[in-house]
Order: C-alpha cells, then sequence, then structure tokens
C-alpha cells in the first residue's frame, strides 16, 4: 500500500533553487489549477483517454516486462505523462520510446523510467537525488514515492520549464535545482537514494559521498558515445558495491565530468 493512497493533490509548490547562475526570472504564473481543469473545456474526456491509456502502458510495457513493485506500478499509473512532453507529441506520451523535450534532450522510454525507479527498492518517505531533471517525470514519479525529491538539472531553460510544470501539477515536494548535478546537493545530504538519468563514464564522486549508508545509486555507467550498462551501486560501510541490470543508451552527462580524464 502506497503511503500516498488515499492523498489528493499534493497542494505545494515546487521551488527551484538556484546556484551561482541564476536563472532569469521564471515568468510563471501559478494559476493554482489542479490537472482536470489544466487543459480547458473537454478536458475530462482528455484526461479519461490519457488514463486508459497510462493504463494499458503500465499492464503492456511495464508489468508485463517484469516490474511487479506496487508503489512503482502505481506511481507510473498515476503521473500523466502527456502533461511533461512538448504539444506536438503529446499524442505519444504513452508509446513505448523515449520521446524529444527540446533543447536536444529526451524523456526516457516508461519501462526504464519505472524500470530504474524500482532499482532503488523505495518504501516510501525517503529523500531522494536526481541528476537530470529534463522534463521533470522522472522526478515527479519518484515524488509519488519517496518523501522529497531534490532534482538537478545543468540546462537552465529545461530546469524552468520543469519547475514550472512540477509547480502547476502540484508536486510540492519535488524541488529543481539548476546547475551541474556533478557536485550533488551537499546542503540536502545524505540521500537515501540517488538517480541519474544521463550516461556518464564513471560514479561522480560527490554523489557517492552524499549517498546514505545503506542506500543506492542507479546510474547508466559506460561509453557515452554508444551504450552504458544501467548500475546500481549499493553503500556498504563507506563502500561501493555494484550491481549491473541491463544496456541502455542515455544522452551523456555534461559539465564538470567532461573535464576529467
Ligand atoms: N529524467 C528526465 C530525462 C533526462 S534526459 C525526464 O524524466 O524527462 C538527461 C538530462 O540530463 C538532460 O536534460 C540534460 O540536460 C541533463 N544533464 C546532463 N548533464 C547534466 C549534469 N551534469 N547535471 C545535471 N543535469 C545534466
Amino acid at each position: 500500500m502506497s503511503l500516498f493512497a488515499g492523498e489528493g493533490e499534493p497542494g505545494g509548490r515546487a521551488k527551484i533553487h538556484r546556484r551561482a547562475n541564476p536563472l532569469s526570472p521564471l515568468g510563471v504564473i501559478f494559476l493554482g489549477l489542479g490537472i482536470a481543469a489544466f487543459a480547458g473545456p473537454g478536458t475530462s474526456q482528455t484526461a479519461g483517454t490519457m488514463a486508459a491509456r497510462r493504463k494499458a502502458m503500465v499492464a503492456g510495457q511495464i508489468a508485463a516486462r517484469g516490474v511487479r513493485d506496487p508503489l512503482v506500478l502505481k506511481a507510473m499509473s498515476e503521473v500523466p505523462r502527456h502533461l511533461f512532453v512538448p504539444a506536438d507529441v503529446v499524442d505519444r506520451a504513452y508509446e513505448d520510446y523515449p520521446l524529444p523535450i527540446g533543447e536536444g534532450q529526451t524523456i526516457s522510454q516508461p519501462y526504464i523510467v519505472a524500470l530504474m525507479t524500482a532499482c532503488l527498492t523505495l518504501k516510501g518517505g525517503e529523500k531522494v537525488l536526481e541528476v537530470g531533471t529534463g522534463s521533470g517525470y522522472q522526478a515527479a514519479v519518484l515524488g509519488r514515492i519517496a518523501g522529497s525529491v531534490f532534482t538537478i538539472e545543468i540546462n537552465g531553460t529545461l530546469a524552468r520549464q520543469a519547475a514550472a510544470t512540477l509547480e502547476r501539477l502540484g508536486f510540492g515536494n519535488v524541488h529543481v535545482r539548476a546547475g551541474d548535478g556533478f557536485f550533488g546537493w551537499p546542503e540536502e545530504a545524505p540521500f537515501d537514494a540517488m538517480i541519474v538519468t544521463a550516461a556518464a563514464p564513471e560514479i561522480p564522486p560527490a554523489l557517492f559521498a552524499q549517498l546514505a549508508e545503506g542506500g543506492r545509486l542507479v546510474i547508466p555507467l559506460g561509453d557515452v558515445q554508444t551504450y552504458q550498462r544501467l548500475t546500481v551501486v549499493t553503500k556498504r560501510d563507506g563502500k561501493p558495491y555494484i550491481g549491473q541490470v541491463l544496456d541502455v543508451r542515455f544522452v551523456p552527462m555534461t559539465g564538470e565530468i567532461l573535464k576529467k580524464k
């Protein structure tokens, strides 16, 4: 049973936290509208169609491939993926592939979002760090299970858009920061779980340092130009224990990590 079972839409606001490079003013007005009111007239029909597609996605693409964690399946069936993608691809939001989200970036295939979330073995209430906010969708899925989510995006435009989407949809426990996730979010450490949604050649040391004892970090590790191995790192007695899940292809992590050998 989910910690969030029976809960209404979370009412708080997603906040954007800035580091050294300030973003331009958000220019976003919080309208206080719920999801149903968001798309205007005819929405309940649209919302119903989208909910049906989401249900089919969870059954056909996720549960059928072996993701069985009820908290993950519930979150995937609740979070409206179609409200995290650009208008021109809304119709394809529940199909079995990644989609472009602008700025040369992509939102992952739903199955990969579910699988990575399942790899964290969340029970509810945890503090989670994500590197690579993108559209904010993965953060929203985490936000339905965990206690709080801190997510970092290096692209200022995407960070701003994701913060606005999360705020509009009422994900008050998800906090977005524009910056380089290579350095983690030291003020909020330690984290019970971490997820990196961009390909990296190595585990950024600051992330492992900010992982709580017993915590799990999921990251696509390997050659950022070709493919990576989805890797689960568990911290026990301060040491990393490595498990490998399957081969994946992610967009490369940029920023500080490129300066390293
Ligand atoms: N999780 C996202 C998809 C991520 S795509 C979603 O649900 O939509 C990978 C994202 O990682 C891109 O938006 C890219 O800009 C971001 N990224 C790449 N390098 C990064 C870094 N060093 N720190 C933070 N974000 C980074």
